[in-house]
């Protein structure tokens, strides 16, 4: 007999401990900033309640210390206290009533703490952050020890359904275990063996304050991705060691903060870290879950048909979609709101002291204070809205009215959806920005939205609606250069959407995020396949090598680039703070020449004429590709109110500021003016 749902492994409840979970998926912990005053525990608590109501197994919160000196940041979360635990209260019964299960995460950030109290194993900086920490004494890690074992206890009083004792991505735990940042030579260093004493030891005195069947999971790093990280012989000594100290669960961590091979990024292959928790798996006897890099339920499910872990965790894809669960499990999985893994609104954020929110939900974390509420009653005839403009942000505005009650028509002068994501997709790497068309697309038919493709709404077609919402984005700017007309030249758009082949040799002008990722679409070579992707990176086998790093396979570029700029400003600085390094690192392992303080000349048969401080260059090249910006398209706006009242008409996304526009902002602001619609005008 055929199963009723594709995903029958990943619906299949668990029982971990003395809970049983009502199904295999987690939610893996992410800081969103709302734990650090006790003022947002009750955004805390909608946030988690929805996400219970979408039907997650078990959710763990983003960090909480268990001392001063182990905040993330200055007054950043920690639980230490009673009455700490008891503000948790209301959110762990908000979470129950919605039928839901949470832990709390125990975090102790160590040399990765953001203030000048920071401790660690060892007085070694870390490469990203400017404070040196004290070594802890020898009896400062056994009360540290004590003080993780507290914690662990006040969550079980708050109302937590278990604990997670975060034991990897770099923090104190991990600094422990790894030579590369503890040289002690007391009890708690010196070998393998005594450098996984404070990790045991921590699992050992919380399990002494719980019961038995107190879910205890514990997030061991499977590859540090660091120099002088564990070897895999030492992380499965320290698995056992764990299970016989009591942990229920094994969650998995890839790489730490400072590491610099990206892990969950989105140029990294969707599920390129299974194969490393098979291998945990394959020798512990407690259940093992799955993380990094799962971002769909084909993929969860796959992942535990074929044993390669008991559980699965996803964090950033419950933040794009609360309901991720309940989609896959009512057959809609086609209607998720896929992550994209660009970090852009999540990990950007939590690391530039902002709260964390969603590129594509900027609900996310906001669940109090964006509201798309539906209209009140289901009048005669619904207000009509047009949207034009079928970019990100007249998608989010389009969806979010379709979804509060609004009769919706969208109006695209192109026959697909998508505006500039559309280009974005062709990038090496973000392929999954199409997930986020599909949604958009299916949701459309869903939600019964009108959509006409090809069609450049006029004001005639505009006059029969109560809210006309323009979003008519940008088109590429053309600097007003000596040549820019030159057959050599093409703009962004002309070559990501494949209208221009672009030459061996290639100029790219303006090195924003466009400009970058034109660079790496020039460089990138399609036969690289996933065994490529880890070569180039220099992932390794950590039996063989400690921490999983090996020398890096250099790159054959597809073509010779040279990415110019008009600022001094380093190429890149302002990208993302996640992820900017990573592409930065692409380019020069290209070969991609790099050139700021560019005046540019003229373009002509030689190639680009350019001044360099004062000293005239020409780079001969066969394309010149511009990623200079954009300009809004707003004349529809402008038209609709000067003949008319601007009451009811809304300008948003590229067409309203093209600076600096992405679709963070875009799709922000589309859900935003959807949100406010009055309705009944
Ligand atoms: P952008 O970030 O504004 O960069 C365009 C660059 O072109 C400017 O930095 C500017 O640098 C140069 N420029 C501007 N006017 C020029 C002119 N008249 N002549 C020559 N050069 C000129 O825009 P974008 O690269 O098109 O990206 C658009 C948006 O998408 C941005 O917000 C970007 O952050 C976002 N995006 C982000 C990512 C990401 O990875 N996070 C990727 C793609 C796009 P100089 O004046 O110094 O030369
Ligand atoms: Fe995923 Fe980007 Fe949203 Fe973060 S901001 S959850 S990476 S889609």
């Amino acid at each position: 007999m055929s199963s009723p749902t594709p995903y029958p492994h990943l619906l299949e409840p668990i029982t971990v401990g003395d809970l049983t979970l009502r199904n295999r998926l987690v939610m893996g912990s992410m800081h969103t900033g709302l734990e650090d005053h006790p003022w947002d525990l009750p955004k805390l608590a909608e946030y988690f309640a929805e996400r219970a109501r979408g039907g997650v197994g078990l959710m763990i919160t983003g960090g909480y210390s268990p001392t001063r000196r182990g905040w993330l940041k200055p007054f950043a979360a920690e639980m230490s206290t009673r009455l700490q635990a008891m503000r948790h209260r209301d959110l762990t019964e908000r979470v129950h009533e919605e039928g839901g299960a949470i832990a709390m995460q125990v975090l102790h950030a160590g040399r990765y703490a953001y203030h000048p109290f920071s401790v660690s194993a060892s007085a070694k900086k870390s490469p990203i952050t400017p404070f040196r920490p004290s070594a802890l004494s020898t009896k400062g890690v056994d009360d540290t020890a004590t003080a993780f074992a507290r914690s662990v206890a006040l969550a079980r009083k708050a109302g937590y359904d278990g604990v997670e004792i975060m034991g990897s991505e770099g923090y104190l735990i991990n600094q422990f275990l790894a030579a590369r940042t503890n040289d002690r030579t007391d009890h708690w260093g010196g070998t393998a063996e005594r450098r996984m004493r404070f990790p045991v030891e921590v699992v050992k005195r919380s399990r002494e304050l719980v019961p038995a069947g107190f879910p205890i999971v514990y997030r061991i790093s499977l590859l540090d991705l660091v120099e002088d990280g564990q070897t895999w012989d030492e992380v499965v000594e320290l698995a056992h060691r764990l299970e016989d100290a009591g942990v229920t669960v094994l969650n998995t961590g890839i790489g730490w903060h400072e590491a610099r091979v990206p892990t969950i990024i989105t140029q990294v292959p969707p599920g390129a870290w299974r194969s490393m928790t098979a291998r945990l798996k394959a020798v512990v006897s407690v259940p093992v879950c799955a993380s990094n890099r799962i971002n769909a339920p084909g993929m969860a499910e796959d992942i535990l048909a074929r044993s390669d872990a008991d559980l699965v965790s996803m964090a950033r894809p419950l933040l794009a979609d609360p309901d991720f669960l309940a989609k896959a499990a009512a057959g809609r999985a086609d209607e998720i709101n896929t992550c994209i893994a660009c970090n852009q609104a999540c990990l950007d954020h939590v690391f530039t002291n902002q709260h964390a929110t969603c590129l594509v939900n900027p609900r996310a974390a906001r669940e109090t204070s964006l509201v798309l509420l539906p209209l009140p009653e289901v009048p005669a005839r619904p207000p009509r809205v047009a949207v034009v403009g079928a970019g990100p942000a007249g998608l989010a505005a389009a969806v979010s009215a379709a979804e509060r009650g609004f009769a919706v028509t969208l109006f695209e002068k192109d026959d697909a959806i998508g505006g500039q994501f559309r280009l974005a997709m062709a990038v090496p790497g973000k392929e999954d920005f199409a997930e986020t068309l599909r949604y958009y697309g299916r949701r459309l038919d869903v939600l019964g939205v009108t959509v006409r493709l090809g069609i450049e709404a006029t004001l005639a077609d505009l006059a029969l609606f109560d809210d006309v919402v323009v979003a008519t984005g940008v088109v590429p700017r053309l600097p007003d250069l000596d040549g820019i007309d030159h057959p050599s030249v093409a703009s962004y758009a002309d070559v990501l959407s494949g209208r221009v082949d672009p030459g061996r040799r290639v100029a790219v002008i303006g090195a924003g995020g466009i400009g970058v990722d034109v660079s790496t679409f020039l460089v990138h070579d399609p036969a690289d396949g996933f065994d490529d992707w880890m070569a180039h990176w220099g992932v390794g086998d950590p039996a063989v090598h400690p921490g999983g790093l090996t020398e890096r396979k250099p790159r054959t570029p597809l073509r010779e680039v040279t990415l110019l700029q008009r600022k001094h400003t380093p190429i890149g600085i302002d990208l993302g703070k996640t992820s900017g390094w990573a592409h930065r690192a692409v380019l020069k392992q290209s070969g991609v020449t790099l050139v700021s303080g560019v005046t540019y000349d003229r373009v002509d048969d030689d190639g680009v004429h350019v001044t360099v401080d004062g000293v005239p260059a020409t780079y001969e090249v066969d394309t010149v590709v511009v990623c200079a910006g954009q300009e809004s398209v707003r004349g529809l706006y402008d038209d609709l109110v000067s003949t008319g009242n601007a009451d009811g008409r809304w300008l948003i996304g590229g067409a309203d500021v093209a600076a600096e526009l992405d679709a963070k902002r875009a799709i922000a602001q589309g859900t935003r003016v959807a949100a406010s619609l009055p309705g009944g005008r």
